[in-house]
């Protein structure tokens, strides 16, 4: 018998039809007589009524065994339902239960629970309304992000995890190594010897796959890469992970302008899609997890995102008749309350700052003809802050040189990256867009722990 999703069953299933579904329990009602089972396969929010009745052979024994978790599989005929809250419920012919789950232990007991609590059965946490609603959502955007770039002809790279460029995110790095941590080899000055390492060097997880993909864009115009990067960052914020997944187009022949034009597109393409294609779960955020959920996502779509420069941006903050922690000032970065002061309460919407000092920003990024600022671009949220990161690089050899050895670079390892710019080299442009924080924008989740099944953070990588 065909097996279908719930989801499916219930929006076009019609009474007459016999069908099978494979589920787990969320509820058990018993009546006099029979009994009604609400069954989730993940496939939506809503569950499907099955009911169950006493006509069953084995009723009562399979009754005991229906608990909430417990794994199941019904066939059976749609009937139009008379109770209220669905169209139309299954009336349970056969009834086999794969699974149980003892109702004295099985933590998800039909009560809400913290998200606190959740993380600490993160193994169990997707079967819930809320990570069901996350999870199903985090993969419309991967797959609107993937449609995006493939409707504008760009090719989907894969760069590598494992790298040796180091030259971004000093301090974030993890090492990779195949070396005895209990025995490293060392050589005569006590340094550790890595002619005996599986690469013969120190290697690390990417930070970033942009400079590497910024060498396919040289050959292929409009690439992106989306994939995990990893940072260990130290602190503990609601928008830092250890392990994240980043999106990072670039693109040749493209200016900052042209960056930022594709970054917004973007945006709005993904909240677009996802409210076409998560219509129940979009409701759900904006129900249960932030009343502003479904304005912030027709205000993304509808109007255009406020720009502006850093110093700009500066004089706008020393302004401002709040009081800041971390101080303000021309030449000091931005700080996450800095940027949610100017998406939540100056503009009331997303903010693309651009031109940051040259200090405070990679040495990769073009330099602008005042030689103080760059061609950088940060989109900022409200409630999160940055959620983008971007630039125009430097396409011009002499300057990229020069930039590299003042950033206390050696431009030996960065010689591969330099010949980008030796041969045939062009203006060109591109983001990394934080996926995790994207997720969270949309849902309206505060922590960036719940939007990613298993989050990595400081001292914590149980599940
Ligand atoms: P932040 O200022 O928040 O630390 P960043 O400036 O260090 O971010 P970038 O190097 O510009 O980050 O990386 C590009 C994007 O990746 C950021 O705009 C953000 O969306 C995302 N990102 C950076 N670090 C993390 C992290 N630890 N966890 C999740 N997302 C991150
Ligand atoms: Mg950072
Ligand atoms: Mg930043
Ligand atoms: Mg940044």
């Amino acid at each position: 018998m065909a097996n279908r999703r719930i989801a499916e069953i219930l929006r076009s299933g019609q009474p007459d039809e016999s069908l099978q579904v494979q589920g787990w329990v969320r509820t058990k009602r018993e009546s006099k007589g029979f009994a009604f089972i609400e069954v989730n396969d993940g496939s939506s929010l809503a569950n499907l009524q099955v009911v169950i009745n006493q006509d069953l052979p084995d009723y009562e024994a399979i009754l005991k065994k229906l608990n909430t978790g417990a794994a199941v599989e019904a066939t059976g005929v749609l009937v139009a339902s008379l109770g209220k809250g669905q169209r139309i419920e299954l009336k349970a012919e056969t009834v086999k239960v794969y699974g149980e789950a003892d109702p004295d232990t099985y933590p998800l007991q039909k009560k809400r629970h913290s998200f606190e609590f959740l993380r600490t059965i993160g193994h169990l946490r997707s079967r819930t309304n809320s990570f069901g609603a996350v999870f199903r959502v985090r993969n419309a955007c991967s797959t609107a992000i993937h449609q995006f770039f493939h409707e504008r002809g760009f090719l989907w790279v894969h760069t590598p995890i494992i790298t040796a460029s180091d030259c971004e995110g000093a301090g974030e790095l993890f090492s990779v190594t195949s070396l005895d941590l209990k025995n490293i080899p060392r050589t005569e000055n006590q340094a550790v010897d890595y002619s005996q390492d599986f690469f013969a060097k120190p290697t690390y997880l990417t930070v970033s796959g942009q400079l590497e993909a910024e060498v396919m864009a040289m050959a292929f115009s409009n690439v992106y890469t989306f994939g995990p990067t990893f940072r260990a960052e130290n602190s503990n914020t609601s928008r830092h992970l250890a392990e994240f997944w980043m999106v990072e187009p670039e693109m040749a022949f493209c200016d900052l302008e042209g960056d930022m034009d594709l970054a917004e597109a973007f945006l709005k393409h993904i909240f677009k899609y996802v409210l076409e294609t998560c219509p129940e779960d979009m409701e759900f955020f904006n129900e249960r997890i932030d009343k502003s959920v479904l304005a912030t996502a027709e205000n993304i779509i509808n109007n255009q995102f406020e720009r502006l420069t850093y110093t700009e941006a500066i004089k706008l903050l020393e302004k401002a008749d709040v009081k800041f922690e971390y101080p303000v000032s021309w030449g000091l970065d931005l700080q996450s309350e800095h940027e949610r002061y100017l998406a939540e309460q100056q503009f009331k919407k997303p903010v693309i700052v651009t031109d940051y000092p040259a200090q405070i920003k990679a040495f990769y990024m073009r330099l602008n003809d005042d030689e103080k600022t760059v061609r950088a671009m940060d989109i900022l949220a409200p409630k999160i802050g940055e959620i983008v990161g971007g630039s125009q690089r430097e396409e011009r050899l002499e300057v990229l040189e020069r930039r590299v050895l003042a950033q206390g670079l050696n431009p030996e390892d960065l010689w591969w990256y330099l010949d980008l710019r030796r041969y045939g080299t062009v203006p060109h442009a591109g983001f990394g867009l934080g996926f995790e924080r994207l997720v969270q924008f949309i849902t309206g989740m505060g922590n960036i722990r719940d939007v990613i099944p298993f989050p990595r953070t400081p001292q914590s990588a149980e599940f």
